[in-house]
Formats: structure tokens, sequence, C-alpha cells
């Protein structure tokens, strides 16, 4: 037996006979081309809107996310700005291929630099770069293979492109070297429901080296395992059997809503950055939306949404969950998530800079346009809809915010608590809040001094470190104490387990991917309040992740036996 461990990114568990995805091709040669700089252009030309026209045809056979990627992907090798760089250097004596990787270089660097969201498009940016490269090359891409019998995919990085051609059946399980838990191959893999491991170090080699051809994983826990012996193989095989009768009889929300086993009532909201989510999360039982993340609407936008498109998409989104709670967050800009119509200087640490709540002191009509938008589509929609600013750092943020939101008539007004200052503060900060909700993958970042997307440093991001269940357990007290509800929008929320202790710190509320959300009520509604609070408490005694985890699970029987 070889185990790895990496870090969970999904639930589940599989066994079976694994495949090494092959790399693309390495770096071309600088040496200068034989052809003229006129027919290398010609060549890269016609490579880059071969591989556009492929990736658009692609998307026309998908739906829904996949559809999104492999468009964004398309528009990627069609990107004036690439291009242009690239048939700069096709000029000074270069062929194409050398060319398009040496501009995909510069962007990917740039992209990677920003941190956060935008290092998923550098991953973008390199998989086109590979696709290109191939076709000047006349080599065959790498694809995900169509094998006659499922498998675990084995991959140093999966490009979103790549992982639109997932085939749940087909594929057991992804395990990847790189990425992290917000990488696209995680949220591709949660929404498809197939298990997967990320930042798995030396998974590649440890399977090109075994010799068995068999692979557990436990996603769960994030270990992979060559050549599992015969009894790790029973409890996989256990394992895999049990999750797939529990996912056949997924219970039906009840109609008022999902309790403990002792009679506690805990929401579970859904997190929603798109409108196609909404009804996805009204499909997947949600109780209403815990995080709607407007930035998201208007990342690629070049101006400000008017008031009227706002208003117009908030509507939208709100309606289908009329007389439902709708948790909407002003926008949040900044750091991972930056925005052209905003206006940025040119900041040397943009996780800790100008970011969030933060902007609108540059940009406040920005903030007054969204809030009279809410308060409009709010009136329009029927749903009871509750407005939070995120990346609050001081008491006196909170006050000005929550005046400034019920002056549009907004009745509910709240704050995120994701800076460690505020949860020092929090009893101040849910004094002044109707509610403050958790934003965990901030919060832990912030508290661990790592960066949340850094694969190298996802073991302090792990939602399962004391110093954080620490924080939430401060911050629910104080909630508690100002009659100011608590609830939780950060990943943390989408573990099953994890979920169950945050309901034992004392949160009141939980927010969760739609894909997870069906685990997560499953755990909820078969544990009892006094379970979660004792688990909690033995969570708080632990000095690391790890130990957490056990000490908890020590109180969460139940949940081992629905395999989650
Ligand atoms: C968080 O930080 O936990 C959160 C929910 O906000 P985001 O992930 O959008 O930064
Ligand atoms: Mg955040």
């Amino acid at each position: 037996m070889n185990t790895l461990q990496g870090v969970s990114a999904s639930t589940g568990a599989a066994l079976g006979p694994f495949h090494v995805m092959a790399t693309a091709l390495p770096k071309p040669s600088s040496i200068k081309t034989a052809l003229t700089s006129q027919q290398e252009r010609e060549n890269l030309t016609r490579a880059a809107k071969a591989i556009a026209d492929e990736l658009r045809d692609r998307s026309l056979r998908t739906s829904g996310e996949a559809q999104e990627i492999l468009l964004a992907s398309s528009e990627i090798a069609q990107d004036s700005a690439l291009l242009s760089e690239a048939e700069a250097l096709i000029d000074k004596g270069h062929s194409a291929a050398y060319a398009i990787w040496e501009a995909a270089e510069v962007f990917s660097a740039l992209l990677t630099q920003s941190g956060g969201y935008l290092v998923e498009r550098a991953s973008d940016v390199a998989n086109i770069r590979d696709r290109i490269t191939c076709v000047l090359s006349s080599v065959g891409y790498p694809e995900i293979p169509h094998l006659d019998h499922p498998f675990v995919l084995i991959a140093r990085d999966l490009s979103p492109a790549d992982t639109t051609d997932l085939q749940p059946g087909q594929v057991l399980a992804i395990v990847t070297e790189e990425g992290g838990p917000t990488s696209h191959t995680a949220i591709i893999a949660r929404t498809l429901g197939i298990p997967a491991v990320v930042a798995c170090k030396g998974v590649v080699a440890a399977a090109k080296s075994d010799l068995s051809g068999k692979v557990g994983v436990d996603a769960r826990g994030g270990a992979v395992t060559f050549d599992p012996s015969a009894e790790l193989e029973n409890e996989l095989a256990a394992l895999t059997a049990t999750i797939e009768i529990r996912r056949a009889h997924k219970p039906k929300r009840p109609s008022d809503g999902y309790t403990t086993t002792d009679g506690i009532t805990v929401p579970i909201y859904a997190n929603v950055g798109r409108l196609d989510d909404v009804q996805a999360a009204v499909n997947a039982g949600a109780d209403g939306i815990g995080l709607l993340r407007t930035e998201l609407l208007y990342l690629d936008r070049q101006t400000p949404p008017t008031l009227e498109e706002q208003c117009d998409i908030y509507r939208k989104m709100f309606t289908p969950f009329k007389g439902r709670k709708v948790i909407i967050r002003t926008l949040d800009a900044g750091a991972d998530k930056p925005m052209a119509f905003i206006n940025f200087a040119h900041e040397p640490n943009p996780a800790l800079g100008v970011r969030g709540y933060r902007t609108i002191v540059i940009n406040e009509q920005l903030l007054n346009t969204q809030l009279k938008a809410i308060a409009d589509a709010t009136s329009a929609s029927g749903a009871d809809v509750w407005v939070m600013a995120p990346m609050i750092t001081l008491p006196e943020e909170a006050q000005k915010f929550v005046a400034l939101a019920k002056s549009y008539g907004i009745k509910t007004v709240g704050v995120m608590v994701e800076v460690p200052s505020a949860v020092l503060l929090a009893d101040d900060i849910t004094r002044v809040s109707n509610f403050v909700s958790i934003g965990t993958n901030d919060l832990g970042q912030y508290l661990h001094a790592a960066d949340r997307e850094s694969a190298q440093l996802a073991m302090f991001n792990d939602p399962w470190q004391p110093a954080l269940l620490h924080a939430i357990h401060r911050v629910a007290t104080s909630g508690s104490a100002h009659n100011c509800s608590v609830g939780v929008c950060g990943e943390a929320a989408s573990d099953p387990a994890l979920a169950a202790v945050l309901i034992g710190l004392g949160v009141t509320s939980l927010s969760c991917n739609i894909s997870t959300l069906e685990d997560v009520a499953q755990a909820i509604t078969s544990l009892s309040h006094l379970e979660m609070r004792e688990a909690a408490n033995a969570a708080l005694r632990a000095g690391n992740a790890k130990d957490a985890k056990t000490f908890a699970r020590g109180h969460l029987h139940k949940l081992s036996t629905l395999g989650l």
C-alpha cells in the first residue's frame, strides 16, 4: 500500500483501475523558424481559429456551467491581445508555436500574480496554449479517454475545458497533483457528484511507478491509496455502496424546513452566483439563498451595471424564493475579483488592500445604486430579502452600512465576518447588525496568513483548523447575546460533518454549495443538536485540523453509516 494525502474537493469514495492523463507537448524550441513571418502568422491564425471553433462547437453540445467554460475558453483562443503578443514574437523570427507559448506565459504570469479567481483564468490560458501548440505540431491533444471500463482519473492538473468532457459513470474519481479546493476541477467534480482530491503531491509519479494498477480514493479525507490492502478495498467498497444507496433515497425538503432529530430547525440555504443557479438551488431543496455573490454577475463588465439592469436580474433571482429568505451581498470587488469599472490603484498586496466594502469609500455611488436596485427588486419579488456587506473590519463600518441600507427601506441588514478584527469585535458588530454571516474562506486565510488559493498552503485553509472553529464559536456566542442570527456561508458549511459542528458551535443557519446541499441536509437531519454540541466541544479541544475532525466524528457516528 502507498497512501498519499491530498485535499478533499468533494465527498464520496472510489476503488478501481486508474488512468494517468498524458501531459501536452513540451515548450517549443526558440530556434528561429525557416518559414517567413507571414507563413507563421497564417499558421497561428489557422490553429487559433481551429481551437476556437472546436471549443465553440463542443459548447453547443452541452449546457450550464460546462457551456460557459467552453465558450470562455473559445474566446481566449481568439483573444486579440494574446494573438498580437504572439505575432510580435513571430515578427522577430520565432515560430508560431514558440510565439504563442511565450505570449501565453506572459498572460498566465500576470493572471497568477493577481491571485484568486484570476489564477483559474491563468490555467485556462495555459490550456489554450497547449491546444494551439498541438495543432501547430500536428499532434493530437491529450483529451480524457473514453475507455471501456470505469477508472479513476489522475492528472497533474485539469483545465476547465478538459473537465467539461467528464462522464460521471466513466470517471470514478479525480485526483490532481495541483489545484485547490476552489479550482475549476473541484467545482466541476462537485457539480457532477464525482469524488475528487486535489493538491495531492506526488500522485502522478506514484501512479506511474505503481504495479498493482489499482487505486482507492476516500475523498472525504483526501486519502489516495495505490495497491490498497484487502481490508481497505472492503472498506471502500462498503462505503461506495452506502453512498449509492443514500443518494438513491434522497429525502425531500420538509415543508417547514430541515430539523435535527431533537426538533431544532436549521435553515439550509444555497450559495449562488448566476441566474441558472437559482433554479438549481430550488431543485436541491434549499430553504432560500444564503449568499448571492453579486460581483460574479459583473466580473466581465467594463462599465457599471445600471440601476435597471441590476433591478431586473435581482428580481429574477429573488422571485423563485418568493416568501422565503434571500441574503444578497453587495459587490465584493478587488483582490481575486478585480472589476474593470472600479478604479483600483496598483496594490502590492491586493488581498490586504482595497476590496469588498472598502471599495465604496472611493465608489460610493455604486453602493447607492446597488442598494436602490435591491430595494426595488425586493418589493417586486415577494421574497424576504436580507442584505449584507463583505469584508467589514470595524463596528463603525457595520453601523454605517446598516443605516445606509435601511435608508433605502431594506428591513434586515447585516455584515459578513471574514476579517479577524471583526471576530475580536464581534460583540460590537452583532450589537449593531440584524444578522452576520461568517465567510470562512477569507476568515481562514486571514487568520492563518495563508493565501486561500495556494495549493502549497492548503492545510492552513482547511476549514477544520481549530483557530477557525474558535473564531466561529466566539462570533456565535456574541450573536446569541445580542439577538443577532449568525450564519456560515463559506465552504465550511458545505462539508456535511463540519456543518453539524458549526451548528454545535452555535451557528444558526448554513449556506452551502448547491451540489453538496443534499448531503449537508442529510447530515443535519440525521443527528441531534446535542450530538452536534458534543462534537463541537470535542473539536474545540483539538490542536490541529486532523484531530478536530477525528474528535468531532467520534460524536457523529451516524454520518459514517450514511457514508458522509
Ligand atoms: C468567504 O470568504 O467565505 C465568502 C463566502 O466569500 P467569498 O468566498 O466570496 O470571498
Ligand atoms: Mg470572502
